[in-house]
């Protein structure tokens, strides 16, 4: 089988709240490969989140290990996590997260910039984004002039712009009508012919009957695994340094 993309070890998180200790994850073990879709379910409160989370880089583990393209990140330093983010990583949210006080148009250049892109690359991939989600003529909107399901396919073209190796997807059809989601979930798989892994949390069987493979989390642990395709060799999205 082809080299995992991103991979999940042992993966534990404990969070202390008023005293009490919430154990969210109680070691999980994950492989994503290029180009794979896999979705995972689970009742509210089970660590979905949490998972996708320190998968992202965005928190730390109490224990286990993340690894990207076969390199350890989950102990980097902020500063190199978040170049990392930058780099390699898109996040799409259930509820957009776009920038409020920004237009359509520089929401989705902001990563190419902070990636290090220049103004016409920035442009360029906005453009071309923007058409493949179906927003156009909407650049100099603001994201609370547009639709539910127009901006979260604003948010997914600004998780795409960078052109990162995994995307991340935490209950991004959760809030839309099921034809949006449909549309939603076209546009997250455009990348995966190109190598682009995603991982995407959901409740809806429907968008999870999408994905190559579905596991199932159940009070912190994976407990279940279905594979709906064959595995697939794709080539990796990424070269990385760290
Ligand atoms: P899910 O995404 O499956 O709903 P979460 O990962 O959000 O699950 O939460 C898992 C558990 O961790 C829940 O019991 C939740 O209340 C708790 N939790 C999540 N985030 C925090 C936090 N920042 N502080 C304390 N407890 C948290």
């Amino acid at each position: 089988m082809t080299d995992p993309i991103l991979e999940a070890r042992g993966l534990a998180k404990t969070y202390s709240s008023g005293g009490v200790d919430v154990l969210a994850l109680r070691g999980v073990d994950v492989a994503l490969a290029p180009g794979e879709f896999v979705a995972v379910m689970g009742p509210s409160g089970c660590g979905k989140s949490t998972l996708l989370s320190l998968l992202g880089g965005m928190g730390r583990p109490t224990a286990g290990e993340v690894l990207l393209a076969g390199v350890r990140v989950d102990q980097l330093s902020e500063t190199r996590l978040a170049l990392l983010r930058r780099r390699s990583i898109g996040y799409v949210f259930q509820f957009f997260n776009l920038v409020p006080t920004l237009t359509v148009a520089e929401n989705v250049e902001l990563p190419v910039l902070l990636a290090g892109g220049s103004r016409g690359q920035a442009r360029a991939r906005r453009e071309e984004l923007l058409a493949l989600v179906g927003i156009e003529r909407r650049d100099a909107a603001s994201p609370a002039q547009l639709s539910g399901g127009e901006q979260q396919r604003v948010a997914i073209a600004r998780a795409l712009a960078h052109r990162p190796a995994v995307l991340l997807a935490d209950e991004p059809t959760g809030n839309l009508d099921s034809a949006s989601a449909r549309q939603v979930v076209d546009v997250l798989r455009h990348g995966r012919g190109e190598g682009q892994a995603l991982l995407l949390v959901t409740h809806d069987a429907r968008v999870a009957a999408a994905a190559d493979r579905v596991l199932t989390m159940r009070d912190g642990l994976m407990v279940d695994e279905t594979r709906v395709t064959p595995p697939r060799e794709v080539p990796s999205l990424l070269e990385l340094e760290v």
